[in-house]
């Protein structure tokens, strides 16, 4: 049985709070069912760096890539900037150095969640590139000035290549649980040269994926039915800034960010991150919505059991969805979702809730 060594970067604000929500999951988990897991934590945050000076370096990404996952709260403090006036957050640099190029975030209307649209039925992946895009420039030679600064959107055929195969990938393996098996780029051919390129691949990509529906739309109009007509998607991907923008309309569609986890992966690496960020105005309080980042847990082992074949880690995962779901449907509920449960409440919940076994027999002896 494989053991498992996961880098833990809790980070700031409300981000050691959900992971230590996630920790003590993962922990009962191991407990129930046999799952082995040793963790090494790194203490990087906007805080050490406003304290010491002290960032994360390409030496510290190379120790902390050779764990097996990186399980990473949020980071970033408004009022800690950088000599740029840019904000201090390790998932940024980590991205650049791991060459993670997607993020994924599902999204899905849970029973006892309230939406604010009409639509019954949301259920869709939202993929935001994450190596270039209008995020491009980020490392460029840059003289500060007051009267002009710029961003560069850079878009390379490469990165789309990859980008679209793991977006018809995901469409054809969440087809296998009910749902359409459709991808919807999102961009802007009709004013962006870099989005001419990124829809002529997605093209291509569409033609060697026929068994996939596909579609595009500019993506003001495709924000727009985001939240007029949010069913006609299932696999959604775009660029950087977009992505960005887009996956947190999804979320708030679902409940809000509290509920949104996200996998940012590359063919090698993989960092789990709620798609919130350290939430400053309710740190410190224990009242913290902890279930994006347990999802976020939960993409992890799912990520691993693919990535070795482990039935353990996919059935752990599951475990833990069903949980975090009936969870949701019966509540405690946290603040962020129209409760008054404390973290703690919603992660003893979940707890409770976890499965007493998994049948693991298809890994029994291996
Ligand atoms: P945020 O996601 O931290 O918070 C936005 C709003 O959502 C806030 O009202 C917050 O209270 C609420 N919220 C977020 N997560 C919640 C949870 N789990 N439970 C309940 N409510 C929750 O975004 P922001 O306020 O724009 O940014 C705060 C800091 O986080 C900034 O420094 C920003 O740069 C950083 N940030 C980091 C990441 C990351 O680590 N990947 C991502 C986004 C923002
Ligand atoms: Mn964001």
């Amino acid at each position: 049985m494989k053991n498992y060594e996961i880098a833990v970067i809790p980070g700031d604000g409300i981000g050691p709070e959900v992971v230590d929500a996630a920790l003590a999951v993962l922990g009962e988990c191991e407990a129930r069912y046999g799952l082995t897991v040793d963790y090494t934590f790194h203490d990087f945050s906007a805080d050490l760096y406003r304290r010491t000076g002290r960032k994360i370096t390409a030496a510290d990404m190379d120790e902390i890539g050779t764990a097996d996952a990186v399980l990473f709260g949020a980071m970033g403090l408004p009022d800690v900037r950088g000599p740029e006036g840019l904000e201090l957050g390790a998932q940024v640099e980590m991205r650049a150095h791991y060459g993670l190029f997607s993020s994924l975030r599902p999204v899905r209307l849970f029973p006892g969640v309230e939406s604010p649209v009409k639509a019954k039925n949301v259920d869709m992946l939202v993929i935001r590139e994450t190596s270039e895009g209008m995020f491009a420039g980020l490392a460029d030679q840059h003289e500060p000035s007051d009267e002009s600064a710029s961003d560069r959107m850079t878009i390379t055929r490469a990165t789309c290549e990859r980008l679209f195969d793991v977006a018809f990938s995901q469409a054809r393996a969440r087809r296998k649980r009910g749902t359409p098996g459709h991808v919807t780029l999102l961009h802007k051919s009709n004013a962006l040269r870099s989005n001419v390129l990124m829809e002529r691949v997605f093209d291509e990509v569409a033609a060697r994926n026929e068994d996939i529906g596909s579609a595009k739309f500019y993506i003001d109009a495709g924000a727009m039915y985001m939240v007029t007509d949010p069913e006609r998607y299932d696999v959604v991907v775009t660029e950087n800034i977009f992505g960005d923008i887009v996956s947190e309309i999804a979320a708030g569609l679902v409940g809000g960010l509290g509920v949104a986890p996200s996998a940012d992966v590359s063919l090698t690496h993989g960092v789990f991150q709620p798609s919130h960020g350290s939430a400053p105005d309710i740190a410190g309080q224990g009242i913290a919505n902890p279930t994006a980042m347990i999802l976020s847990a939960a993409m992890m082992l799912e990520w691993l059991g693919e990535r070795h074949g482990d039935d353990r880690c996919s059935q752990t995962a599951q475990g833990i969805q069903r949980a975090v779901e009936s969870t949701l449907a019966t509540g405690p509920r946290a603040r962020d979702l129209g409760g008054t449960a404390d973290t703690r409440d919603v992660v003893d919940a979940v707890i409770s809730a976890l499965p007493q076994s998994i049948s693991h027999a298809a890994v029994a002896g291996s």
